[in-house]
């Protein structure tokens, strides 16, 4: 049970595995940093806030780098055990769906299940059909605590989003029962993740979509849809923050109504994908979850990877000039490198330095371009996306890049820590 201001909420008890209440999902692309991203829960949790990790890496990632899951495991296991974390942490099999779900399996206790290529794809007649007998309560005036003004739907409304969303749900609910086979009920913990499509969903959608994913019996403890405005990858937030700031205080209010209403688990939480890097927003989301005593997942990524590249080229020396040459040949790939992240990404390619230039900076110049510093007027958010992007290349260096890791740790880890505590969870987890 919790409480909205004063009200008390309650939705069923977690059965197995449950996800704490504030969560970081921590990208961990070459399975280097694992010690470094922890050691940033360390500090939040020295300061009295749990911010439990998440290793998230998605099939995309692992078929990029040609990386299998059970390193990521390997490498979390072993951070954990080094610097003694005795709070729950997990690993997240990110963006899975049916086809992609094997190689998961025995790694990880956490799944994103990723209906966006459903969504759109009408379900069975007789199914919404079903469905809207079942909810009568979702058509006409519905009142949702803590949202000023009543929705007003009507049948043909519940029926075109049940048409676009409900095969999505069946789905998911195809591969949470997949889950329950292989691994067991509440033997890991399922997210369902809706960003990765065109429109962002609305409060009342989000109500309605809960509502098949109880029916669905799908007791996810995390959900993430799509917000308002461009959640490019790496940089902040693209969009309009008062508008945003609405939505996510009218989503959190659907959610706990959903919670109650609905029986889903009491701890379902709003999960942000790209989350990292989106500061404009941060204050928005730490003041809406604070209002309504609700958990948050912040799941990011490529951060880190980026870190290790800043943490590279501010070593000076061998780090420099891979850092320089993975640069140069990101540039020269650009096409094939962006292309699976088209939606994500926003590039501005009048505004890349040339290989050449890049050839000649010194550390500071390469790690002012790169580090998302807004202040600084080096920062160039066109060069940090097609490096966000870049990551093949330092996979296919291979021993190269890796070596270059760990014969730089100490300063790579340095900015991956301070990256994860300084700029994540402080404004999001603190409102600092
Ligand atoms: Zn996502």
């Amino acid at each position: 049970m919790r409480s909205i201001r004063g009200e008390t909420v309650s939705g069923s008890a977690i059965k197995g595995l449950e996800l704490p209440k504030f969560s970081i999902g921590v990208g961990d692309r070459f399975a280097h940093q694992a010690k470094a991203q922890l050691a940033a829960c360390i500090k939040a949790a020295e300061v009295g806030i749990d911010v439990i990790p998440v290793w998230n890496k998605s099939n995309r990632e692992h078929t990029i780098i040609g990386s299998e899951p059970a390193v990521t495991r390997i490498a979390a296991d072993a951070a954990v055990k080094e610097l003694g974390w005795t709070k729950p942490y997990f690993l997240d099999a990110d963006h899975i769906n049916l086809k992609t779900v094997g190689r998961f399996l025995d790694s990880c206790e956490f799944f994103t299940l990723d209906v966006a290529d459903m969504i759109g794809q009408p379900a069975k007649p007789e199914d919404v059909a079903a469905f809207l007998t079942a909810h009568p309560e979702l058509v006409g005036t519905v009142t949702i605590p803590h949202i000023n003004e009543p929705f007003h739907t009507d049948k043909a409304f519940v029926e075109g989003v049940a048409n676009k969303f409900l095969a999505a749900v069946q789905n998911a609910a195809e591969i949470y029962q997949l889950l329950v086979k292989s691994k067991g009920e509440g033997r890991f913990i399922p997210e369902i993740s809706m960003d990765e499509t065109d429109y962002p969903q609305t409060p009342i959608e989000m109500l309605i979509i809960l509502a098949m994913i109880a029916d669905a019996r799908i007791p996810i403890q995390t959900i993430a849809p799509k917000f308002t405005g461009r959640f490019n990858k790496g940089v902040d937030y693209v969009g309009d923050v008062k508008q945003f700031a609405k939505e996510f205080e009218e989503d959190l209010a659907a959610i706990a109504f959903a919670v109650a209403k609905y029986g889903l688990p009491a701890n379902l939480k709003m999960s942000i994908h790209s989350g990292s890097d989106k500061f404009s927003i941060y204050k928005a989301i730490h003041d809406g979850a604070k209002k309504f005593n609700a958990g948050v997942h912040l799941k990011t990524a490529g951060t880190t990877w980026l870190e290790e590249l800043i943490g590279l080229a501010e070593s000076g020396g061998n780090g420099l000039v891979v850092a320089k040459e993975i640069y140069a040949e990101a540039l020269a790939h650009m096409g094939e490198l962006t292309l699976p992240y088209a939606t994500v990404i926003d590039i501005d390619q009048s505004k890349l330095p040339s290989a050449a230039e890049v050839n000649g900076w010194t550390s500071e110049q390469y790690t002012s371009a790169l580090r998302h510093d807004q202040s600084n007027p080096a920062y160039n958010r066109n060069l940090r996306q097609l490096l966000h992007v870049g990551f093949k290349i330092a996979a296919k260096l291979g021993p190269r890049y890796l070596d270059a890791l760990v014969a730089d740790e100490e300063i790579v880890a340095k900015n991956v820590t301070e990256n994860l505590w300084e700029r994540h969870i402080k404004p999001v987890f603190l409102g600092l």
